[in-house]
């Protein structure tokens, strides 16, 4: 009995790979990623070391290789989404340097098809169509907030007339899960809701920077979605929340070329994705002091990181050799939150 409930608690933090396959068409480029094995092992070759430094095994709960789709991707996160209806909290953080995959997995390249759709379109459908299945039974209302996190401003990504809404963090227990009250919260009906919503938090996200893309590599983005459910038997109520975290670029600058708000930047996102793999190793190793206050990220999230909350990260790795450095890196920290 003892030893299932610490196998659960273990099983509240998973941490899944996943390659991205190489861009370009060519053949024979080396990769660094020397193998996949089963059991969730992943093998690194590093061209610039020798001997027994030139390899290194990392082991999480799943690898994914280059050839996954995001249908198979979901596969694997799709039993955390379904328990959001039954009340939980549930955490998923795409971590990786700028480049690898992150928004690949967690959106998708392309959202006019749905077989790229990524891990957030998949998530809400899914959750509209069990919240129908079971409509008999429970009724479920479902709303949804979209922040994002820039040097370590928070930055409410619904408003509809474009103006720049930095937000406090506060608790609220009415809204649990994400400590930003004031985020404006919409209900949706519909996967359609949530993809025109998702639209207007990338237009809001474009605001005041130099290039789109360039200013949601230096931002974490975070998409709740809180799921309430009534018994129309008993009359009683449930809550769960999802998050849905599109991490800034986890990729180290170099402080001798970095100047100005360029280093600003690239200060805040170290210190906050520190500040993240430092709450999750704690809560994975039990400790009894968790370090939530040491950045926006953990605070935003205090409470839904821990307890009976479930977290999964998925780290994205680059495979190619020049990127070796920083696959390493993200390797070493995703296995000490594993
Ligand atoms: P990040 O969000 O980490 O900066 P992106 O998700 O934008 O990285 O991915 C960078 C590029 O690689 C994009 O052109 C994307 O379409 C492509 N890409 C990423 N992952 C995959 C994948 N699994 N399969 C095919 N292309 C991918
Ligand atoms: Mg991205």
């Amino acid at each position: 009995q003892l030893h299932n409930q610490v196998q659960d608690l273990k099983g509240t933090i998973r941490v899944y790979c996943r390659v991205r396959p190489f861009l370009s068409r060519q053949s024979n480029v080396q990769s660094t990623v020397d193998y996949i094995g089963e059991n969730g092992n992943i093998m690194i070759v590093n061209p610039q070391k020798q001997g027994k430094e030139a390899r290194r095994v990392f082991t999480f709960n799943k690898v994914f290789g280059t050839n996954v789709t995001q249908q198979q991707i979901y596969a694997d996160t799709q039993p955390l989404i379904r328990s959001v209806l039954d009340g939980y909290i549930v955490c998923i953080f795409a971590y990786g340097q700028t480049g690898s995959g992150k928004t690949y997995t967690m959106s998708g390249p392309d959202l006019t098809t749905k077989e790229s759709w990524g891990v957030n379109y998949r998530s809400l459908q899914d959750l509209f169509s069990i919240s129908k299945e079971r409509m008999d039974a429970i009724e479920y209302e479902v709303g949804v907030q979209m922040i994002e996190i820039y040097n370590e401003q928070v930055r409410d990504l619904l408003v509809i007339d474009g103006t720049n809404r930095r937000l406090d963090i506060r608790n609220n227990s009415q809204l649990n899960g994400l400590n930003v009250p004031d985020a404006s919260l919409v209900p949706v009906k519909c996967t359609q809701d949530v993809l025109e919503l998702m639209k207007l938090g990338q237009s809001n996200r474009a605001v005041g920077a130099t290039a789109l893309n360039e200013r949601s590599s230096r931002s974490h983005s975070i998409l709740t979605v809180h799921v309430q459910g009534k018994d129309l038997v008993s009359g009683s109520t449930l809550k769960g929340c999802l998050h849905l975290v599109d991490l800034a670029g986890s990729e180290r600058v170099d402080k001798s070329e970095a100047v100005g708000e360029r280093l600003k930047e690239a200060q805040h996102i170290n210190r906050s994705l520190s500040a993240l793999g430092d709450v999750i190793s704690a809560l994975a190793q039990k400790s009894s002091h968790v370090p939530y206050r040491n950045s926006k990220l953990t605070q935003v999230l205090q409470d839904s990181l821990g307890g009976h909350a479930k977290t999964l990260m998925f780290v994205h790795i680059n495979p190619e050799v020049n990127a070796v450095g920083e696959t390493i890196s993200t390797l070493k920290f995703a296995e000490r939150v594993a």
